[in-house]
């Protein structure tokens, strides 16, 4: 079966129409351009200097244009004044006729030039009424091409063999690949057919690959749209776009259709009165109804994928609609490394560089980071003119993504810079200081994204649990740049900005999340619920305990390690960045054989 391959409609046009606007724009500042400068010689007076410029004889001839009289001399400059009461006029016009010379009146029909302004708005406004036309028209469904369809038997297209590290998420859907394959055969077993399934997980994780990849291996069309593409700018039209991608699916049927990011639509109902709202409650009644629609031999399995299954309506996960949860984790170590096995297929690497020796260094990585690692290393790899992609190049590419690019060219003076490496300092003492943080990996002064400078620590393994330990650490870590800031300033920089809104975010949640406070267990429950002030307000206040003595741990800390502190400093003024050997030895500390 060949189906076409539907290209994005909108790009092309909406180019279009922006340069049209442009030119008409650019036409309509010419015109008055040429307008005024044509206009120089006329000068703009009064009724009494209009008067005298006839009362001296200097007029030559006059022109009567509505409520503007234009007075023109010998030498071709003119006067005008606007005069409207008709009494006035007449004085002048009789001076005129008493002296014979040339009176013109002008009916207030618009110059020929302002005519072409007129035809120019006029089109202009046609073309932007025509565009939204068109719009609203393409979206109704006339455009066409508006779910992106995947033809089962596409070359390019992936298998499960190219999702990795997610072996039970592959399981689960093993069913849904058999039913696919023969939906009657399935109904005549008994079976009950899946017909929803949820994938839920942190983003780039591989959902969309996972659908895409069930889609393939039973043969079917892959019928993708995402969720917010429902959200119309004209109340009724997401919901006839629902009709409109089942009316398809069934034609197509068997088949995948896959809705990215459901929450976009999905959303519990009833949330607000305004009318955005309410728009989106009657799209998703009308994908509950189409779900609820099919019959079970039809072979239309949908697929959705959220990050956010908590704020779902709880009639979608009703039985015979997405009644199957699939979690979608990020891969443990194992998993990282069977993924960047399939990401590292089409690149050439050193014999010395393992893959499993990037995947214990990127904890935390999902399937769509370790992807983009492996190709900004190949691609420093092809710039250094390395026939092969070696550990340094990973190196650098991991950087880039945990810390930014460095902005090179951006240049701090000495002062800046002394200011950063005393506030990175800090960081680094506090982090050393910390018996449950993670090792610091580096730390350096160079600009990179918004960031002055970077303190960078990385796990030596998966996380799976934060105790409490770990977490006030954090939090001391991250105003240990401020601590530095203060004591051995003596002053406070906006650089701190940032790692204070990470730090009592997280204080936040040790409260308010981890029952980890005073207070004890407590629960606010869904962000709209109506929550008390009273309790907002304790949450608050157990919030601020928790910086304050942590920040009072921070300058102790900085306090009691200044001659360190001062060596670090020295080592980034001279270098930049120092690895964590360097750091190291700045700190007393013995560096073990590198392992
Ligand atoms: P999600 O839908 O969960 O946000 P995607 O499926 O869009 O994530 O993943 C984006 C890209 O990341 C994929 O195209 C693929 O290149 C890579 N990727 C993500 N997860 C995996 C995985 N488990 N195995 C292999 N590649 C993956
Ligand atoms: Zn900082």
């Amino acid at each position: 079966m060949a189906l076409p391959r539907l290209i994005p409609r909108t790009q092309r046009a909406t180019t279009l129409v922006v340069a049209s606007v442009l030119l008409v724009a650019l036409l309509v500042a010419a015109a008055q351009l040429y307008a005024r400068t044509h206009a120089a010689a006329v000068q703009e007076v009064n009724y009494t200097e209009l008067r005298a410029v006839v009362d001296a004889g200097q007029g030559a001839s006059l022109v009567v244009d509505g409520e503007t009289l234009v007075v023109k001399r010998a030498d071709g400059t003119q006067a005008q004044a606007v005069v409207t009461d008709a009494y006035a006029q007449q004085e002048i016009i009789r001076v005129f006729n008493q002296n014979r010379q040339t009176i013109e009146f002008r009916s207030l029909k618009p110059s020929a030039l302002s005519n072409a302004l007129t035809w120019i708005v006029v089109f202009f406004g046609l073309g932007v009424l025509g565009f939204v036309c068109w719009r609203v028209y393409a979206s109704i469904g006339g455009g066409g091409g508006e779910f992106r369809l995947t033809d089962a038997s596409g070359t390019q297209d992936v298998s499960f063999a190219d999702v990795a590290g997610v072996d039970e998420a592959k399981n689960e859907l093993s069913e849904t690949i058999e039913f696919l394959r023969d939906p009657a055969r399935f109904g005549r077993l008994g079976g009950r057919a899946p017909r929803g399934i949820l994938l839920s997980g942190p983003p780039g994780t591989g959902k969309t690959l996972l659908a895409r990849a069930a889609a393939n291996e039973a043969d079917v069309p892959f019928l993708s749209v995402s969720g917010s593409s429902f959200q119309e700018k004209f109340a009724g039209l997401g919901a006839a776009r629902v009709r409109r991608l089942f009316k398809q699916a069934r034609e197509l049927s068997p088949c995948v259709v896959f809705i990215d990011e459901i929450d976009a639509l999905g959303r519990r109902r009833g949330r607000g009165g305004d009318s955005a709202s309410a728009d989106q409650d009657q799209t998703l009644n009308q994908l509950l109804i189409e779900m609820d629609g099919f019959a079970q031999t039809q072979g239309v399995v949908v697929i959705a994928s959220t990050n956010r299954p908590d704020i779902l309506d709880q009639a979608l996960t009703r039985p015979g609609r997405f009644d199957r949860e699939i979690t979608v984790n990020l891969a443990d170590v194992r998993g990282r490394e069977a993924i960047l096995r399939v990401h590292a297929r089409k690149l050439t690497l050193a014999p010395d560089l393992e893959l499993g020796w990037i995947a214990r260094g990127t904890p935390g990585f999902s399937g769509a980071d370790l992807a983009n690692l492996l190709n900004e290393a190949a691609i420093f790899a092809t710039r250094d003119g390395s026939d092969a992609v070696r550990r340094g190049h990973v190196e650098y590419a991991r950087d880039k993504i945990l810390m930014g690019v460095e902005r090179r060219g951006f240049l701090m003076d000495e002062d800046e810079r002394y200011a950063t490496a005393v506030h990175e300092a800090g960081h680094v003492a506090v982090g050393l200081a910390a018996r449950h943080g993670d090792p610091i990996h580096k730390v350096s002064i160079l600009p990179r994204g918004r960031a002055l400078g970077v303190t960078q620590s990385l796990p030596e393994r998966d996380r799976l649990m934060k105790k409490r330990e770990y977490l006030e650490d954090q939090v001391a870590i991250l105003l240990g740049g401020r601590a530095a800031e203060m004591l051995l300033l003596d002053t406070m920089t906006a650089g701190a900005s940032n790692d204070i809104e990470r730090a009592v975010e997280m204080a936040r949640a040790m409260v308010s999340e981890y029952g980890m406070s005073p207070l004890g267990p407590i629960h606010l429950g869904k962000p709209e619920d109506p929550h008390s002030q009273a309790l907002l307000d304790r949450i608050e206040h157990a919030t601020g305990d928790i910086i304050n003595a942590q920040l009072k741990r921070a300058c102790e800390v900085v306090d009691s390690s200044r001659e360190e502190i001062a060596r670090l400093v020295a080592g980034l003024m001279d270098r930049d960045t120092l690895e964590a050997d360097e750091i190291k030895e700045c700190f007393g500390i013995e560096v073990e054989a590198a392992a």
